[in-house]
């Protein structure tokens, strides 16, 4: 497996490959990898011949006063994990290899950006529309795959690459939990022993919400109510509770109809988690 850190031998690896007649799959990730990031490689191998994991913390996304600084970078245990699971590639740039020092052209979806985590996170997608934009520009994946996890990201890059004709096919890939439910992330990295089996009640308020869709109810306001009760105690913070539409993760703001999902973004701690569940 190759460690590619330059943009110009990235396009040459994937020249190379695509002129033996092979199709790449891109896997972009904030490294940190868990069995969440390393399922959507699995998904990855079923669908292309190549598979290339990027793994870069993108300064654009996160807030000033986010936890891009100390976000857990580990390479070297990322691209054995990437090895071990079969990738070709691992694209690992540094920050000056992606962005020039006077970078100042942005991509900016803005009806699907606008929503849920957009609200308390005003340039967290312009700064992921960029950088994927960016990445396909390099890699020029044929495929590129995304965790369900990030249910509104995965939104907002169909709609990026449908509004701006780019020759890619988004692949979803649904979420791993660990044995108490709770999603994998590596964020949950920043949680004690303790509180990492009380995360666990985000996916069990989730679960309660689902309950009562299953049940009949299609009252939004009801479901949203149970869900935010069963999730907050002491040490959590609801950011939003919201019902989406689960192509275009845009709120529901009537009575549920067609394919939805329960979205959620909590404080736990000190620690900011989403998840969501398909109704
Ligand atoms: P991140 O490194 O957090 O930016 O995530 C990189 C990719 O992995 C994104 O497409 C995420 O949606 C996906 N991902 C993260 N956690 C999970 C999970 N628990 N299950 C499935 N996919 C995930």
């Amino acid at each position: 497996m190759k460690i590619i850190s330059s943009p110009e031998k990235m396009k040459a690896f994937v020249a190379e490959t695509k002129a033996q007649g092979k199709t790449v799959a891109l896997v972009p990730t904030m490294g940190a990898l868990h069995e969440g990031h390393l399922s959507l490689i699995d998904k990855a191998k079923s669908i292309a011949d190549v598979v290339v994991v990027s793994v870069f913390v993108n300064p654009t996304q996160f807030g000033p006063n986010e936890d891009f600084d100390k976000y857990p970078r580990q390479l070297e245990e990322d691209a054995s994990k990437c090895e071990a699971r079969g990738a070709e590639a691992v694209f690992a740039p540094a920050v000056s290899d992606i962005y020039a020092p006077d970078a100042s052209t942005y991509v900016v979806e803005e009806q699907i950006s606008a929503n849920l985590c957009g609200k308390s996170r005003p340039k967290h997608f312009r700064g992921v529309t960029t950088v994927v934009a960016i990445l396909f520009n390099i890699v020029k994946p044929d495929f590129a795959v995304f965790g369900e996890k990030d249910a509104q990201q995965i939104s907002v890059i169909k709609r990026m690459v449908r509004d701006l004709f780019m020759d890619v096919e988004i692949v979803s890939s649904p979420i791993v939990r660990d044995e108490n439910g709770l999603a994998l992330s590596s964020r949950n990295k920043y949680l004690d022993t303790v509180e990492r089996v009380g995360a666990a009640r985000v996916h069990r308020a989730l679960l309660e919400g689902k309950r009562l869709s299953d049940e009949g109810c299609t009252n939004i306001d009801r479901i949203k109510a149970l869900v935010i009760n069963s999730v907050t105690n002491a040490k959590t913070r609801v950011i939003y509770v919201e019902i989406v539409d689960a192509e275009t993760s845009l709120p529901v703001n009537e009575a549920i109809k067609g394919k939805t999902r329960i979205s959620i973004a909590v404080w736990f701690g000190q620690t900011r988690l989403i998840d969501n569940i398909l109704l």
